[in-house]
This record gives C-alpha cells, sequence and structure tokens, in this order.
C-alpha cells in the first residue's frame, strides 16, 4: 500500500484547494439556489480542471481517474454549484470520440456547462437510439457517435461521473463536518463549548471516520479499475452507496450542531445540506446501489470501466507481501496438522503450544521482531499479511499480541539484563505474556489502577487484583501497570513491570464469557517481584504506557475478522436449502451481503492505512483509534445484520458457516471493547483529528 500522492497531484490538489475554499465560490452556491453558476464554470474551465481528462492535442491535460477524483473532492469542500463530475466525465468521453464534433464540443464545454444528465443551460450528452446524441442549451441535437463501441464508452463515462460524484460527496462531506466541529469548539452552553459533550463530538468522530473510509474505498476503486480488476464494476457501486448515504448522515449531523443556528439562511451549513442531497440522489435511491453491487458480484452483472491512468497511490500488498503470506501458507498446511486443527479454538484455551513452538522455530511467531531477538525483521505490512493467512486457517494469535505487547515494551525499557533473561524464551515460542492493565474499579481508565507495588530493598513487594487478564493462566509473565506512588497525580505515579507468572503469591482465577473466549482475574498477595523486572522509570509508567497504547490502539489487525465473517456468510449463501434454493440468489440477499463486503473493505484499508502511516512515518494519533472503532463496530453491526439475515438456522448452527457467524456475533461485541472502547476512542478521534476540546 502506498497513498502518498505523486508531486504533481499534490499540486493539482493544492491549486483546486485554493480556487474552492475561495468566498466567491460558497458565495454562488448561496445564490445559484441549486442551478450551474456560469461564471464559475468559465473559471473551473481556465483552470484546466473541465477538460483535465481529455488528450492534450484536445486542448485537455490528459490526466487520470485519480486526479480528476481530488479535483472533484476539492469542488465539494466548497459545495461548487457546478456539475463537475459530469463536466469531467464527458470531456474525458469526447476526448475517445474521432471526428470534429467531439472535438469542438470540448472546445465548447470551456465555456457552456456540460452534463450527462439534462440540466438548465448545459450541454446534454446522452445515449438514444444506439448512438450518442450532444443536445445544445438551445435545443440542437447532433449525433456524436453510435455503434457498441460508442456505448462502451458512454457507460463507462456514467461509471467515471459515478466515482467522481463520490470524490465530491467525500469533500463536502468532510466540510460540513468541519465546520461542525469549529462551530462547536466555539459555542458555548452551560459554561462549556459544546464539542466537550459528548453526544455532540461523537456523531461527528463517527462520520469524519465514515468519510475517512469513504475516501480510501474511492482510491481503491480507482486503482481497481486502473488494473482492470474484475470486480471493479461492483466496487464502483458500493463507493457509490457508500458515500452518498454517509456523506448524507454527515451534513444531517453537521447541521444539527449548529442548533437551530444551522437551520438559518444566515449560516453556509444549509448549503452543504442542499448541495450534498442533490449530488447524492442524483441517481436515485442511494441503496439501489447495493442491489447493483450485488448483481456485478454474484448474478454475472456487468458495467463498462473508463480509462482510469495510473493513479499513483497502490491500495494492495506488494509482491514482498504476498510471497510472504504465500510462504506462511505453505509453512501452515504442513505443520497445522489435521491433530491440531480438530484441537484448535479461538479462546486461549485453544492455544496450541506445539505449532507455537514450531512457528517460532521458523520465525513465523513474531517476524517483525530485530533478527538479534530472533526475529526476521519482516514488515510491519508482512505481518498485516501473516495475520490474514493465520485468520485463514483459524489460527488465534490473542497469545502471540499480548507477548508482542510485553516483548516489544521490554526492548525498549528493559534493561540488558532482563532482556537476555526473558527475550529469548518469548522467541523460541516456549514463554507466553499476558497483559495486566485492567482493575475491577479501573477499566477505561486505566492509570486509575490500585494495584500497589511498594519498594522493599531490591524487591517490590506488589499486592492487588487485576481483571480480565487474558491467557494469564498459559503465560509466563505478565506486563503489569502498578502503582507506585499513591500521592501523586494518577497518571504521575504509576510504574510497569514484566515479571514470571509463577512467582508466589499469584493466583489465577478463570472467567468465561459469552464470546467462548476464557479471560481470567487475577490475585496478588504480597508478590515479591526483583527491581530488574521494573521497566522504564520508577514513577514513569506512562511514558511505558504510551508507547503500549500505540500497539493497543493500532487498530492493525482488527480487519482480518470481517474476511473470515464475509467468507461465512458467502459459504451460507452459496449453500442449497432442502428446495434447492439458494440465498445467493435472491437479489435482496445479494444488496444486504454488498453491504458487508463494503464495509469488509473499508475495515482492511483503514486498518492498513495504519499499518502504512507506521511504516511511513505518517501516524497520527487518530488514524489507529479510527482504524479500530470503525473496524469492530461495523463487524459488530454486520455480524449482527448477518445473524438476522440467515435467522432461523444461525441459532441452529447447523453447519460450519452458520456456527462462525453466530461466534463472530458474540465475539464481536468484545472488540469493540478491548483494546480501548468504542467511546474511549471516539473521544481520541474528536479532539486529535477534530480538534474539539477535551470531554
Ligand atoms: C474478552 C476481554 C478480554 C480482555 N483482555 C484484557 C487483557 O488481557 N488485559 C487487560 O488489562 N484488560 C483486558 N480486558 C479489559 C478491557 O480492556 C476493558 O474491559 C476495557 O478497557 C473497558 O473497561 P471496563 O470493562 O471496566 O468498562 P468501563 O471502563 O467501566 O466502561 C463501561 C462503559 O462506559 C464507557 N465509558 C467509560 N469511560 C468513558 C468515557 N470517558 N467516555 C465515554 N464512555 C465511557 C465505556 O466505553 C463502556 O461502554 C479485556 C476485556 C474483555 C471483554
Amino acid at each position: 500500500m502506498n497513498l502518498e500522492l505523486s508531486e504533481q497531484q499534490a499540486m493539482m490538489q493544492e491549486a483546486a484547494l485554493r480556487f474552492f475554499d475561495r468566498q466567491e465560490v460558497v458565495h454562488a452556491a448561496r445564490t445559484s439556489r441549486g442551478a450551474v453558476d456560469d461564471s464559475l464554470w468559465s473559471q473551473a474551465a481556465e483552470m484546466g480542471f473541465i477538460t483535465m481528462r481529455a488528450p492534450e492535442d484536445r486542448g485537455g491535460l490528459n490526466m487520470g481517474l485519480m486526479e480528476a477524483a481530488l479535483i472533484c473532492e476539492a469542488a465539494g469542500r466548497g459545495a461548487a454549484p457546478l456539475p463537475i463530475a459530469d463536466g469531467i466525465a464527458a470531456c474525458a468521453l469526447l476526448g475517445q470520440l474521432e471526428g470534429e464534433a467531439a472535438a469542438a464540443l470540448i472546445e465548447q464545454a470551456t465555456s457552456t456547462p456540460i452534463s450527462l444528465d439534462a440540466q438548465d443551460g448545459c450541454i446534454h450528452l446522452s445515449w438514444q437510439s444506439d448512438a450518442i446524441h450532444a443536445t445544445t442549451p438551445t435545443g440542437e441535437t447532433l449525433i456524436i457517435a453510435s455503434g457498441n463501441a460508442a456505448r462502451q464508452s458512454f457507460e463507462a463515462a456514467l461509471t467515471e461521473r459515478t466515482l467522481l460524484r463520490s470524490a465530491w460527496l467525500v469533500g463536502a462531506g468532510t466540510r460540513a463536518i468541519e465546520m461542525a466541529a469549529a462551530y462547536a469548539t466555539d459555542r458555548k452552553q452551560f459554561d462549556q463549548p459544546i464539542g466537550a459533550f459528548q453526544g455532540v463530538a461523537f456523531p461527528l468522530a463517527d462520520s469524519i471516520t465514515d468519510l475517512e473510509g469513504g475516501r480510501l474505498l474511492l482510491w481503491r476503486t480507482i486503482w481497481g479499475v486502473a488494473q482492470r480488476q474484475s470486480e471493479a464494476g461492483a466496487l464502483a457501486a458500493l463507493t457509490s452507496w457508500w458515500t452518498a448515504t454517509t456523506a448524507r448522515a454527515a451534513v444531517r449531523r453537521a447541521l444539527r450542531t449548529f442548533g437551530g443556528y444551522g437551520l438559518s439562511d444566515e449560516y453556509d451549513i444549509h448549503l452543504y445540506f442542499l448541495a450534498i442531497d442533490r449530488a447524492a440522489l442524483a441517481e436515485g435511491d442511494p441503496e439501489d446501489r447495493l442491489v447493483d453491487a450485488g448483481d456485478r458480484l454474484w448474478a454475472g452483472a456487468t458495467t463498462a470501466l473508463p480509462d482510469a491512468g495510473d493513479p499513483g497511490v497502490d491500495m494492495g500488498f506488494t509482491p514482498a507481501e504476498e510471497a510472504f503470506a504465500a510462504e506462511v501458507r505453505a509453512f501452515l498446511e504442513t505443520a497445522f496438522t489435521p491433530e491440531l486443527r480438530a484441537a484448535a479454538a479461538i479462546s486461549t484455551d485453544g492455544h496450541l503450544p506445539e505449532l507455537h513452538r514450531k512457528l517460532a522455530a521458523a520465525g513465523l511467531a513474531y517476524p517483525d521482531w530485530p533478527r538479534e531477538w530472533g526475529g526476521q525483521d519482516r514488515s510491519p505490512m508482512e505481518v498485516t499479511a501473516l495475520g490474514r493467512v493465520f485468520e485463514e486457517f483459524g489460527i488465534s494469535r490473542i497469545p502471540i499480541g499480548c507477548t508482542n505487547m510485553g516483548a516489544r515494551m521490554t526492548m525498549k525499557f528493559g534493561s540488558p539484563e532482563l532482556k537476555a533473561e526473558v527475550l529469548p524464551r518469548l522467541a523460541d515460542g516456549s514463554a507466553l505474556a499476558c497483559l495486566g492493565f485492567t482493575e475491577p474499579a479501573s477499566g477505561s481508565d486505566m492509570y486509575a489502577a490500585r494495584t500497589r507495588a511498594v519498594r522493599d530493598g531490591d524487591d517490590w513487594v506488589i499486592t492487588g487484583q487485576k481483571m480480565f487478564t487474558t491467557g494469564a493462566h498459559i503465560s509466563d509473565y505478565i506486563l503489569m501497570l502498578a502503582r507506585t506512588d499513591p500521592d501523586a497525580p494518577k497518571h504521575k505515579g504509576i510504574t510497569i513491570f514484566f515479571f514470571p507468572m509463577n512467582l508466589p503469591g499469584i493466583a489465577v482465577q478463570p472467567v468465561d464469557t459469552l464470546q467462548d473466549e476464557r479471560t481470567n482475574i487475577t490475585f496478588y498477595d504480597d508478590v515479591r517481584v526483583p527491581d530488574r523486572y521494573r521497566l522504564g522509570e520508577i514513577n514513569g509508567g506512562l511514558k511505558v504506557m504510551t508507547a503500549a497504547m500505540e500497539i493497543e490502539h493500532g487498530g492493525e489487525g482488527y480487519h482480518i475478522y470481517h474476511h473470515s465473517l464475509m467468507r461465512a456468510a458467502m459459504e451460507w449463501a452459496g449453500s442449497s436449502d432442502t428446495t434447492g434454493k439458494r440465498p445467493i440468489d435472491n437479489s435482496a440477499v445479494r444488496a444486504r451481503l454488498a453491504r458487508v463486503r463494503t464495509h469488509m473493505e473499508i475495515a482492511d484499508l483503514m486498518c492498513r492505512r495504519v499499518t502504512w502511516a507506521i511504516e511511513s512515518g505518517r501516524l497520527t494519533r487518530a488514524i489507529g483509534p479510527m482504524a479500530k472503532m470503525f473496524t469492530t463496530e461495523i463487524y459488530m453491526e454486520d455480524a449482527a445484520d448477518l445473524v438476522a439475515l440467515a435467522a432461523l438456522a444461525t441459532l441452529n448452527r447447523k453447519t460450519a458457516a452458520l456456527a462462525k457467524i453466530e461466534e463472530a456475533y458474540r465475539q464481536s461485541i468484545g472488540q469493540t471493547i478491548y483494546g480501548g472502547t468504542s467511546e474511549v476512542h471516539r473521544s481520541i478521534i474528536a479532539q486529535h483529528h477534530l480538534g474539539l476540546p477535551r470531554s
């Protein structure tokens, strides 16, 4: 994956943002009342935006679809009253057609708006009687091209317009949320900025996350179109549905943030409300796009794709990452024997020490660790590729995840003596670690921990309880947060330890859960822990935990569950019932599955974006929480939807696929809780991405 724009793309984007971020544009939106603003159109044409996709010898810039999407997103930010998606797609179409008439129309489009729909004052390109017709604003019609190739080109132009409209909607929705966030920071009620109320902040955090997801999905679709991927046509419909639906929800939420003032003509937000509805509903009910997508994915329907050019960005795995995944798959084909498969379970109770040691010996348990500590120095994206393969085989990575965090903190904050003692054991698979942060009285507010560590000579004496210590019963070490200064403010009086679980005074009690996952409550009764097991400074636990939370809140691995949920859903949908009918043959079922597929794509992209950001040094405080919150919430929503879609059968769980769907629903709830609850993540997004005050 590479989300970095090329220099040329970044320059175009900047020029477009400057152009559309002018008072004149908003003024035009205010006065046009939905009509096209001719003067703004001419200015946009002068900038080269309208004809950008036409060839240079016809006055265009020969730009790709990605560049056009960047321009349209900028236009959406300004709620520009222009059919810019139509204009760009129409000129791209005319650029491909032979003949003087097409060339002349491109020239004409620099002063007269052009559209693929009939609109007052616009040249209208349409497909009728087996030919592309151009109708001028004064009603003269001429035929530009005819025949099968022309029909394909016209259809491709419609697909292009759909995608460019999506870009416009992402821009407009994003700007609406930003305007609402700015208002919520200034406006005070009950003596505080309204943005400090979670009831105001959280919907904005949800919407900005949805829109970021929409942009990623759009880019992924453009990349797929450029590669002529077989599912690209379906992805175009999914993108259209998602961006239309989420932009409409975003602007409703944004408008409500302004209270009564949002309804007043004085404020610009109502212009966005109207403009977004016009764009989002321009192709009819957005829900119909899901039906189209379902038909394209699973019922053989097709659509023509535009020539996208080189999108610059790369939304897939690199050949090296694919090769590593293949290597892991080949390894598991033999190492994961039928006996081990039979014993595997999602719970830590189903942890397979034999398989774990084999993985460790092959360097596949912690492949991204430095070679010094038994790893292969693999990249974070290679680990993501590996995670997907583990999920395909139904192998839980929870013990590996917990151990990884303990080990990473030891590498970063442990003494050389501690590293030498514990890291080789963790690396060779003979030891595991668990995490002891949560306590009965402190969950989300983990820095309120009461478990005490009191210095006594060279040792610390630890007393207290930890709740939900997952994997404690199979672990050799615990990464523990303990209070070392009860008088200091809560963040400043904690210290982190990484110590053996076999020290006298530790007791582990099982806690069984709804999701078939055994976790534990652990008790510490005057446990003497030598000081060498301390990580970082005394009372400096915040620094260690901040580093640990970067891993915990990263959200990278969560999307893999959506892939297996989708696989199970497809298995169910493709199976015949006693009358020989298959759910997938029903278009309403296909539409429901298409919705899950959209969510899966976005979850995948959001999580991989975190990994890309880590690798490329672009990690911000909010993109990990966005990925974690979105992915786990949407997984829960989809699992609930699929359980209902396949009911009653899901309650009987007679097939492996049905059991998987039902199990996923129960497990999905926990995912929105551990690793930071969705509410905690929404707070981070609101504060760090939208600049809202702390709630
Ligand atoms: C299956 C499972 C495994 C786990 N494994 C581990 C583990 O290995 N190690 C470990 O240390 N912990 C583990 N946890 C604990 C997990 O991290 C906590 O459950 C989580 O942090 C929430 O704490 P809590 O359950 O006490 O809920 P609370 O913090 O009491 O929250 C209850 C509700 O209030 C909301 N809430 C809390 N504070 C705010 C706020 N400021 N604003 C808005 N809403 C808020 C929460 O979002 C939640 O909906 C596990 C939990 C589960 C369910």
